[in-house]
């Protein structure tokens, strides 16, 4: 597989006016990866995005896909689907209609059956985008990123609004996509889907990243936590803790797995139960609450 870049994005900046929305921001995306693009409301997930995506002209910076200016949209269009957080269908269009019209759009060829099957709208085909359920809508938005199975699949918020299966559905989907050779980049509010499967993460604040690297570079920077309650007074704890009055302990490590050893050790010994005894590691979500920390 090649290892050219399919994104490269280098000292982006965007003004809205004198807004500064996305400042000097550089980052690539390689063959095959999934990055996610997180961050804070109004970071500038979404502009950066639109400006990869061919939508917005950037104010400075040089934005290549396939080693092509967005702007030449014929040689990049094809090879990339995009699901926006809305597409705006026509609400007087069907299902297999707006399907249909997403291939001519595309330039993209694919079967309409197969994809409202992919979607699971086979269902909902003759009916109208006006009368289709938030979820229904939202896995019609899928449709369109998905048609023709494009190399380079951008998902905004890809899983807001839709039932746990429908969304274990759009990752299966994504999941053969890649196992195909697609390239991923996604946004996300949902945390625990951008943990589970992006291979490297931007995340996002004010415009610049506060933290670009995998799960774990990203995670390894904040401590994982150990919460547990004892009867006071206890005896002397074996690591450094914060003890509340009222016996409730949180632990904070970068060795959690030492450090809960030697707490296991610590209450057999003495004779103490640890109560409500909770060990996580560091999750996105801590990174996240860091940033305005
Ligand atoms: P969210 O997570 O809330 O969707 P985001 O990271 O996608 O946010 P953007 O939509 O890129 O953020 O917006 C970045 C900043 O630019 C925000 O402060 C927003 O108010 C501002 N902005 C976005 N579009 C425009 C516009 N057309 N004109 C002026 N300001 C804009």
């Amino acid at each position: 597989m090649s290892t050219t870049p399919v994104i490269e994005v280098e000292r982006l900046n965007l003004t809205y006016g004198d807004f500064h929305a996305v400042k000097d921001l550089s980052f690539e995306v390689r063959p095959g990866e999934l990055y996610a693009l997180l961050g804070t409301n109004g970071a500038g997930k979404t502009t950066t995005l639109e400006v990869v995506e061919g939508h917005r002209r950037p104010t400075s910076g040089t934005v290549r896909v396939f080693g092509h200016s967005p702007a030449e949209r014929r040689a990049v269009r094809p090879r990339m689907g995009v699901m926006l957080q809305e597409s705006g269908f026509s609400p007087d269009l069907t299902v297999r209609e707006s399907v249909g019209l997403v291939g001519r759009l595309t330039r993209r060829t694919d079967n309409v059956d197969r994809v409202l099957d992919l979607v699971d709208l086979t269902g909902r085909a003759g009916r109208k985008v006006s009368q289709l359920s938030g979820g229904e809508k939202r896995r019609l938005d899928f449709a369109t990123a998905v048609y023709g199975t494009p190399e380079l699949i951008f998902l905004d918020e890809p899983t807001t609004g839709l039932d746990i299966q429908s969304r274990d559905a759009v990752w299966t989907t994504v999941d053969r996509l890649r196992e195909n050779g697609a390239t991923i980049v996604l946004t996300t509010h949902y945390l625990e889907e951008a943990q589970q499967r992006a291979d490297r993460i931007g995340l996002m604040h004010e415009g610049a990243f506060h933290r670009e690297g995998t799960v774990s570079e990203l995670t390894r920077t904040l401590p994982a936590v150990i919460r547990f309650s004892v009867p006071v007074p206890a005896p002397m704890l074996p690591v450094r803790a914060d003890v509340a009055a009222d016996g409730t302990v949180m632990v904070e490590t970068f060795e959690l797995q030492k450090d809960l050893h030697l707490l296991l050790g610590w209450a057999q010994d003495h004779a103490v139960e640890l109560r409500d005894l909770a060990a996580g590691p560091t999750r996105l979500d801590d990174v996240f609450r860091a940033i305005n920390s």
